[in-house]
């Protein structure tokens, strides 16, 4: 569930809300009632940020194939005159 942040135009104090994506945004301040503007940069930097940590997992998985590339080598050794 994404993290959206708003601002309020009436105090200009800001304040984030967990909220579904299907869910509408909310028009009131948690401060003071007043009218509230939701951030919209702010959820696509967390997008970005999920995006890192999938590729940095990617990473670590990494190791296992570079594995699988180094016995392949052994069917071309089988057709080679010194074995
Ligand atoms: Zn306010």
């Amino acid at each position: 569930m994404p993290i959206y942040e708003y601002i309020c135009k009436d105090c200009g104090k800001e304040f984030e809300a967990l909220q579904k994506f299907s869910e509408k945004p909310l028009r009131k301040c948690v401060h003071c009632s007043g009218k509230a503007e939701r951030k919209i940069s702010a959820s696509a930097f967390h997008l970005k940020g999920s995006g890192w940590y999938k590729t940095d997992y990617a990473s670590k998985s990494a190791p296992k194939e570079s594995k699988k590339e180094s016995d392949s080598p052994k069917p071309d050794c089988s057709s080679c005159p010194s074995c």
